[in-house]
């Protein structure tokens, strides 16, 4: 699969003793060294033109549209932990919003409501999880697996692929796992979204989500069938071939659809 980690700076982590990122586990919660990130790639060309300046840790708290059809944007300066130092305003003549689906659909959403801000009736539709839901394996009873050691490479880079199954229609990334000695496999299943959630803003002016177990029932079954699977073919289950009975990571029979990390939609 195509990835965004520096594959050269990973041989080095092996081979040459650069800095470990992938290989010390630097995932989930950012990466140090090999990842090919924002400040690496448009951030670095950005500030190269002389022409943007870069303000961190500022946070959007709504738009203002003027008579004159400028915009003026109410921004707090934060600390750490997202506690305003600062309030602050900005006007211009356009605004490119860039904060991801759930921060732009937020961000669009709190306009209108403070500010009668004028936006497509579509902003806050059409919201997905992207299909995903975690599964796992526990392994320790496969014959011929070992523990492959601490330093192992956290990156997915391959998947397998279920598409073409009518009835079951997924797509499993595997994704690296090394924790118990290794002998977990774990997989991030990404299926088809079949029933769209909703963005809205409360009374308390927090974003939330309309989303509940019929947007993913679907989900599950397709990992409970995956897994079944990957022990009749593989990994034998502790006490035979079901899903339920050869997991460790997840509590829910090794499957949790509650996991997103691929929020989409809401501003499409
Ligand atoms: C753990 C994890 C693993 C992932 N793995 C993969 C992968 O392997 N492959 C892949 O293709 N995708 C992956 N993704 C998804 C990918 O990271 C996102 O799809 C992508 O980052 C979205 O880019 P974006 O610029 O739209 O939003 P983001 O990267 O979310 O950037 C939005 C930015 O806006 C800022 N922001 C939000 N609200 C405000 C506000 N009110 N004011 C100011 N700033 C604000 C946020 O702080 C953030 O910096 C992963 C995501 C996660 C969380």
């Amino acid at each position: 699969m195509p990835n965004l980690y520096d594959f050269e700076h990973l041989r080095k982590e092996i081979n040459s003793g650069a800095e470990r990122s992938a290989t010390s586990m630097e995932v989930i919660y950012g990466n140090n060294f090999g990842k090919k990130d924002l400040t690496k790639s448009y951030l670095k060309q950005a500030k190269k033109t002389g022409l943007v300046q870069i303000l961190a840790m500022h946070r959007v708290e709504h738009i203002r549209k003027n008579q004159d059809t400028s915009y003026t944007i109410q921004l707090a300066a934060i600390d750490t932990k997202g506690n305003t130092i600062e309030s602050k305003t900005i006007t211009a003549k356009h605004i490119f919003l860039g904060a991801g689906g759930l921060g732009t659909t937020e961000i669009l959403l709190k306009s209108q409501k403070v500010n009668a801000l004028p936006i497509p009736k579509s902003v806050g539709n059409f919201w997905g999880n992207n299909g995903n839901t975690m599964a796992s394996l526990y392994t320790w009873m496969v014959i011929g697996h070992e523990s492959r050691g601490r330093h192992q490479s956290t990156m997915p880079v391959r998947g397998l692929s279920n598409w073409n199954d009518r009835k079951h229609r997924f797509f499993a990334e595997i994704a690296p796992m090394p924790i118990f000695g290794s002998h977990t496999a774990n997989y991030l299943i990404v299926n088809e979204v079949k029933k769209y959630g909703n963005l809205l803003i409360k009374h308390d002016g927090q974003l939330d989500i309309l989303w509940n177990e019929e947007n993913n029932a679907h989900m599950r079954k397709n990992a409970a069938f995956f897994l079944d699977k990957m022990n009749l073919h593989g990994s034998t289950g502790v006490q035979g071939n079901k899903y339920q009975n050869n997991t460790v990571l997840f509590p829910k029979d090794g499957i949790d659809e509650t996991i997103c990390y691929h929020p989409l939609g809401g501003c499409v």
